[in-house]
């Protein structure tokens, strides 16, 4: 008998008709032969709701009350659904976090899965139960709640398939699976059959929001294939695994976009060792994630250093370095917070020349001022104007020949 993990996203457990609709989906798994543990998303909005219900009552929330507030959301959706399942005649149980044996750290907001204690989730299933897990939360070595960070009910999931052992992870969701561009951007967008981890966590990482980076690489570490598909049809899904065939012709697999990109530049910085300690060290401590960093090559020993951030963090950002600024002697700190990045992924493009000069040349052909590059093996990324992402997204899609079917 197969075992196979299914996860079920916010939107699939919306109200009591589509958890009823998900009620039936599982059951149709079971009725397979399969053995069945399901993790689930809060219902709907609920996670927006219940933060913005904390900033009603306090501008700085404690994050240990935070957390146990948020991981309610998944209470309620995990309880809702064994309900279903016992209402249509088979048995269920839903476990929370800590039940079903989550270990997190202590980072409350962003914790990381330590272990999974599956025993319990091991006996409710071979007492023939279908298991229901509150996803996106954990508990301390305190005994504390603590949860995942946003999304992070697909990382529970994927963990859960890894200590389980699971044939599968399947993480069904309102879209049908990974496109080569967002579908909303990009009309002839095309769903893919298959992807490899690598290139899925670099689209997770650089804006596509389908599936959470951190279940991307928890896949690829415990070598789980994750299915993408609809809650809402039958048609087939995207499945993200290790084994796909890198020579296909197409050899850009998607395009991913964010447009939730600032930038900092640190003007006239003095070039000596230890400046870049002194200003990313502070940036650290303040709890400010960085992703690019730019520093230009030196004239007479000042330089420019740029780094981008989520725009939410750039105020925070902004105030560790000016006074850092001050401290080194630089010369001013520049902003601009209208910034998006839109990135070409493929492994094919390794060892590949070419794919760089067809991008760069896609974009300057639309008008397009690059502000930033950055690339991996398998990506370039260019941060440009937000206002300008949707026709870079096009615009690429076509030069890349998205739309077309590959050809192994
Ligand atoms: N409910 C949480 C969120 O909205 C976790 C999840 O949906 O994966 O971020
Ligand atoms: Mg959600």
């Amino acid at each position: 008998m197969a075992l196979i993990v299914q996860k079920y996203g916010g939107s699939s457990v919306a109200d009591a008709e589509r958890i009823r609709n998900v009620a039936r989906r599982i059951i149709a798994t079971k009725e397979k032969g399969n053995d069945v543990a399901v993790v689930v998303s809060a219902m709907g909005d609920t996670t927006d709701e219940l933060i913005s219900l904390a900033h009603q009552i306090t501008d700085e929330p404690d994050e240990r009350e935070l957390d146990v507030l948020l991981s309610t959301g998944e209470i309620v959706s995990s309880t809702l659904l064994a309900m279903a399942l016992n209402s249509m005649g088979y048995e269920a149980v839903s476990l929370s976090g800590s039940q079903a044996g989550i270990r997190t750290d202590s980072a409350y907001t962003r914790a990381r899965i330590l272990a999974v204690e599956s025993q319990r989730i091991v006996k409710e299933l071979e007492g023939d139960k279908i298991v229901i897990v509150a996803g996106f939360q954990g508990i301390t070595p305190d005994m504390d709640i603590a949860t995942l960070g946003r999304g992070g009910s697909d990382t529970t999931a994927v963990a859960l398939a890894a200590s389980l052992g699971a044939q599968i992870c399947e993480v069904y969701t309102d879209v049908e699976g990974i496109y080569t561009a967002d579908p909303r951007l990009v009309p002839e967008a095309r769903k893919l059959e298959e992807i490899g981890y690598d290139e899925m966590l670099e689209l997770a990482s650089y804006g596509s929001r389908v599936i959470h980076s951190r279940a991307v690489e928890l896949g690829e570490l415990y070598n789980i294939p994750i299915l993408v598909a609809s809650s809402f049809t039958e048609r087939p899904g995207t499945m993200i695994h290790g084994g796909v065939s890198m020579e296909v012709r197409n050899k850009v697999r998607g395009i991913a976009h964010d447009l939730d990109i600032a930038k900092v530049t640190i003007l006239g910085v003095p070039d000596r060792p230890g400046i870049a300690t002194q200003i990313f060290e502070p940036l650290a401590r303040e709890n400010v994630s960085i992703d690019t960093i730019v520093q230009n090559a030196s004239v007479e020993r000042v330089t420019d250093l740029t780094f981008t951030v989520a725009k939410n963090n750039l105020p925070r950002a902004m105030r560790v370095v000016e006074l850092v600024a001050q401290a080194i002697g630089a010369r001013e700190c520049v902003a601009n917070s209208k910034l998006g990045k839109v990135s070409i992924v493929g492994t094919g493009m390794q060892n590949a020349p070419g794919y760089a000069a067809r991008m760069f040349r896609t974009l300057y052909e639309q008008g397009i001022n690059i502000e930033l590059i950055t690339t991996s093996e398998i990506r370039i990324t260019c941060i440009i104007d937000e206002a300008r992402v949707p026709d870079a997204v096009v615009a690429l899609h076509r030069a890349f020949e998205l739309e077309k079917e590959e050809e192994q």
